[in-house]
C-alpha cells in the first residue's frame, strides 16, 4: 500500500466513504503524497506525455495565437499572460519564443503561472530561466488575474476533481470510495438518493459533476468579460454532454485501476466542453468553439510551420518535426489527439472571432 493509500484507508474508517472529488483531490494534491506534489510525471520516463512535450510547434502556434489575440485586444500594455497548470513550463517557453515575431507583445506582457506543485514550480522556473521574463507563481487563479489577460490551460481541467452520481431505481445516488471486506478500496453508492436531480437517463447511467472545472471556467470568463482578454482551454473530452464514468488512471503510459495506487498514478477525467461553454456564457463571455485540436492547429498553420522549420533542419530533425506534428493532429482512431482533444475559448464579447475558430478560413483555402 502506498503511504497515501494507508492515510485514505484510515480516513474512510474514521469518517466513512469519500466522495470521488475528495478521493481525486487527495490522490493528486495531498501536500506530501499527492501525485503532482511529489514528482515530475511527464515524458518518456514518466507516466504520460502532453502536447507541448511532443512538439515545440504546439506551443509556438499557441504563442502566435496569443500574440494575434493581443493585437485584436488593441495591444494593451501591460497585460498578463497566465498559464494554469503549466507542467514543465514547456508550453510557456515555446509561446514566448514564438511571440517575439509580433512587435511589442513580449514587452507588454508579464508571465503568471498558477501551480500548486512545488516540484513542478521548480521545474518551470528552470525551464523559463533563459526566457528573460520574471514569472510570478500563484496558488489560485483568482490571485493571478488583474487587468487584461490571456489565459491558457492545456490538460488542466482534466486534473480537477469531480463528483459522480449513478441512476438507480430509487433515484440518483452518489458514487463513493469505501473499503471492501478485505480492506481494499472499492466503489459504492450513497445510502440516500439525491432528491434534487432530474431523472431523464437510463438506469445505471453515470452523471459527472465537475464543479471545480466549472468554477475555474466561470472565473476566467467573468474576468475577461470585465477586463478584456480571453481564456483558451485545451483538453480531452466531448463537445456535447453525455453520461458515463470518465475517471481514469495512468501509469507508465498505460491505464491502471483508479483505486489501485492513489498518489502513484495520474488521475484524470474527460472534460464536458458543452457544460464548460455554458458556464462561460453564463459568466458573460463569448464562446469560441469548441473545435477539435486537429482543426484548431491546422487553422493556425501547423503544416506551414512544419515546412518552414524543416527547411532549416537536417533530415533527421525534419523527420522528427513531421512525426511530432502529425501526432498532434492525427484523427484516425478515437484515441488520437487530433480528434479526442478539443479547444474552447472564452473571450471578451467585444473581440472578433479568435484565430483557429473560423473553420471556413483554413490555410489551404486562403487566397494566395
Ligand atoms: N499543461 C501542462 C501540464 C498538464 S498536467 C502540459 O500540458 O504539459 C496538470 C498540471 O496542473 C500540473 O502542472 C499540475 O501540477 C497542475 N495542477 C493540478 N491541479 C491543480 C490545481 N488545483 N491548481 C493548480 N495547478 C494544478
Amino acid at each position: 500500500m502506498t503511504p497515501l493509500a494507508q492515510e485514505l484507508a484510515r480516513l474512510i474508517r474514521d469518517e466513512g466513504p469519500l466522495s470521488v472529488s475528495r478521493y481525486m483531490a487527495l490522490a493528486l494534491g495531498h501536500p506530501r503524497h499527492g501525485y503532482y506534489m511529489k514528482q515530475d510525471p511527464f515524458g518518456a520516463a514518466g507516466d504520460f506525455t502532453t502536447a507541448p512535450e511532443i512538439s515545440q510547434i504546439f506551443g509556438e502556434l499557441i504563442g502566435l495565437w496569443a500574440a494575434t489575440a493581443w493585437r485584436m485586444m488593441g495591444e494593451p500594455a501591460p497585460f498578463r499572460l497566465v498559464e494554469l497548470g503549466p507542467g514543465r513550463g514547456t508550453l510557456m517557453q515555446d509561446m514566448l519564443r514564438a511571440g517575439k515575431v509580433v512587435s511589442g507583445f513580449r514587452e507588454a506582457l508579464t508571465v503568471h503561472m498558477v501551480e500548486t506543485s512545488p516540484v513542478l514550480r521548480e521545474r518551470q522556473r528552470a525551464t523559463l530561466a533563459a526566457s528573460g521574463m520574471a514569472p510570478v507563481w500563484h496558488e489560485r487563479i483568482e490571485d493571478a488575474l488583474d487587468g487584461p489577460a490571456l489565459i491558457v490551460a492545456n490538460e488542466f481541467l482534466d486534473a480537477l476533481p469531480l463528483d459522480q452520481f449513478v441512476l438507480t431505481p430509487e433515484g440518483w445516488r452518489e458514487r463513493l470510495v469505501g473499503l471492501d471486506g478485505e480492506g481494499r478500496f472499492a466503489f459504492g453508492l450513497s445510502a440516500e438518493p439525491e432528491g434534487r436531480m432530474a431523472r431523464a437517463a437510463p438506469q445505471g447511467a453515470v452523471l459527472e459533476q465537475p464543479l471545480a472545472a466549472l468554477e475555474t471556467v466561470a472565473t476566467v470568463a467573468r474576468h475577461v468579460a470585465a477586463e478584456g482578454g480571453a481564456g483558451l482551454f485545451i483538453d480531452y473530452g466531448a463537445v456535447q454532454t453525455g453520461f458515463g464514468d470518465t475517471l481514469q488512471a495512468m501509469r507508465q503510459h498505460g491505464f491502471v485501476d483508479p483505486l489501485a495506487e492513489p498518489g502513484d498514478a495520474d488521475l484524470t477525467v474527460h472534460v464536458d466542453f458543452e457544460r464548460m461553454a455554458q458556464a462561460g456564457r453564463a459568466a458573460g463571455a463569448a464562446v469560441h468553439g469548441a473545435v477539435t485540436q486537429r482543426d484548431f492547429l491546422l487553422a493556425l498553420g501547423l503544416e506551414q510551420r512544419v515546412a518552414a522549420l524543416s527547411r532549416r533542419a537536417v533530415p533527421e530533425q525534419a523527420a522528427r518535426l513531421a512525426a511530432g506534428a502529425s501526432r498532434l493532429v492525427a484523427a484516425d482512431r478515437g484515441t488520437d489527439m487530433g480528434q479526442l482533444f478539443k479547444v474552447l475559448a472564452l473571450a471578451d464579447p467585444r473581440l472578433p472571432l479568435l484565430p483557429g475558430f473560423d473553420l471556413h478560413r483554413l490555410p489551404e483555402q486562403a487566397a494566395p
